[in-house]
């Protein structure tokens, strides 16, 4: 039997759903919509919203003569002219498409509508909405757009590791990578465009930091890696593991893991959507409070000494008050364990007593450890342990009762493996400056 247009959709993990009495949905048709259609505008390469982190949610102001009456009376008049600024509907999360309806004198239950289009069907030109009305789609296509990052560079491993190089504005590029392992694929999505952390392992933080990234241009980054995936893989998993550090862009970030885990997108649980970060604490307790997502914490060293070196925000943050904020984080009922990763770098924190260091450190902390060996690149002053060396830590660790991974090394042949990722960064921080001054 031929398979239907939904089946062959990459975006859609189960039917869609066709609302409950509260928002009456007209039954989605299924005509066979192309996949992926470059549609509306095509316009790439432009600022997106800037780095005001909550931007991306504003919708824009009502359309002329708009009220409710007026706009649902009168149509959307074909005559309008285009705005100069369109909404991004792709970054638009439910309570924002909602509010944008309401804004044009709509109904809110449009809302779910868009979002099967856009992120469940992959549908990126208005006019291929049928369940919407002709002038609401003409509407649409005058003041709105779907614009996702521009893929540069799309490479592929040996071991099947994919990276995309994603334009996010004329001097900033990001990258994005899907690491397919059976059974699941997991999608690594960038946050900021840079990083100013200045962790010195990581080759993201060499690259200075430049913005925040927009809730379209993180979502977009799993929207435009289903659409290069097809039919073929599916992105089961997403880590906030790639390019900055998500808790300094927690609006925008929290935006688009909403949208991640809508039961109209993508349908994510929170097991599958994790945020790493290097230790915001006060952002951390206030993730806490609005959102759901599992937690991995880069701690990298078991004791402050050590940890001011490797990640300086730890000078601000220190290991006690991370791991308090851990606990409480993962104390809200029906949180799991937080996810502790400790890069081991030859000679600097991978020893015997370091292990059993961190053993302690951990004995109170509802936690599993993910020990990553570290992955070089040009210019780095550390190395990666030997595999004996990494062994014994984990054994230690493991010995002590704590759940034990090493993270195998990924898509290294291209550039694509954890803190590898550079992207095009147009530097802001003058870091630059400052370490050529020194040198
Ligand atoms: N800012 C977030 C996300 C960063 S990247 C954070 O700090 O958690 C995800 C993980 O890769 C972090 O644990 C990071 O410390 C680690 N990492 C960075 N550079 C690395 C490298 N060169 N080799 C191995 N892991 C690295």
């Amino acid at each position: 039997m031929e398979p239907s247009s939904l089946e062959l959709s990459p975006f859609i993990r189960e039917p869609l759903k066709t609302g409950s009495e509260e928002t009456p949905l007209a039954p989605l048709e299924i005509p066979p919509i192309p996949l992926f259609q470059r549609g509306v505008g095509g316009i790439y390469c432009r600022n997106e919203e800037g780095i005001l982190d909550s931007a991306a949610l504003l919708p824009n102001p009502p359309p002329m003569g708009g009220g409710v009456n007026s706009t649902l009376l009168g149509g959307f008049p074909e005559t309008e002219s285009a705005s100069l600024s369109r909404t991004n509907l792709l970054g638009l999360n439910r309570k924002a498409m909602e509010d944008y309806f309401r804004s044009i004198g709509d109904k809110p239950f449009r809302a779910v509508q868009l979002l099967q289009w856009i992120h469940q069907r992959g549908v990126d030109d208005f006019s291929a909405m049928t369940n919407l009305s002709k002038p609401l789609r003409t509407y649409l296509a005058s003041h709105c757009e779907i614009r996702p990052p521009e893929i540069v560079l799309a490479q592929e491993a040996s071991d099947g590791v994919r990276k995309w190089v994603l334009q996010v504005d004329a001097n900033n590029r990001i990258e994005t990578v899907f690491i397919p392992e059976e059974g699941r694929g997991t999608l690594c999505v960038s946050s900021q465009v840079g990083c100013a952390l200045d962790c010195s392992f990581c080759s993201t933080a060499q690259q200075g930091f430049n913005r925040n990234l927009s809730v379209a241009e993180i979502i977009g980054q799993l929207w435009v890696a289903q659409r290069e995936l097809g039919t073929e893989r599916r992105v089961t998993n997403v880590v906030l593991m790639g390019m900055g550090e998500p808790l300094l862009n927690f609006n925008n970030v929290v935006a688009a893991t909403e949208l991640m885990m809508d039961d109209f997108t993508y349908c994510l649980s929170k097991r599958r959507v994790t945020l790493s970060t290097s230790g915001v604490v006060p952002a951390l307790d206030r993730l806490a409070e609005v959102s759901d997502v599992s937690l991995a914490v880069s701690l990298h060293a078991p004791d402050d000494a050590l940890r001011d070196e490797l990640v300086p925000i730890n000078r601000k943050y220190p290991i006690k008050e991370l791991l308090a904020a851990c606990k409480r984080y993962i104390g809200k009922e029906g949180r799991r364990k937080v996810t502790i990763e400790y890069v081991l770098l030859d000679g600097v924190n991978d020893s015997p007593a370091h292990a059993k260091a961190l053993a302690k450190l951990l004995a109170n902390v509802p936690s599993k450890v993910n020990l990553i060996p570290f992955n070089p690149f040009p210019n780095s002053r550390y190395r990666c342990p030997s595999p004996e060396t990494i062994t014994r830590f984990s054994e230690i660790v493991q010995q002590a009762g704590l759940i034990t991974t090493t993270r195998k090394t990924r898509g290294g042949d291209i550039d694509a493996a954890c803190g590898q990722l550079v992207g095009r960064v147009n530097d802001k921080s003058k870091r630059h400056f400052k370490l050529q001054a020194i040198a």
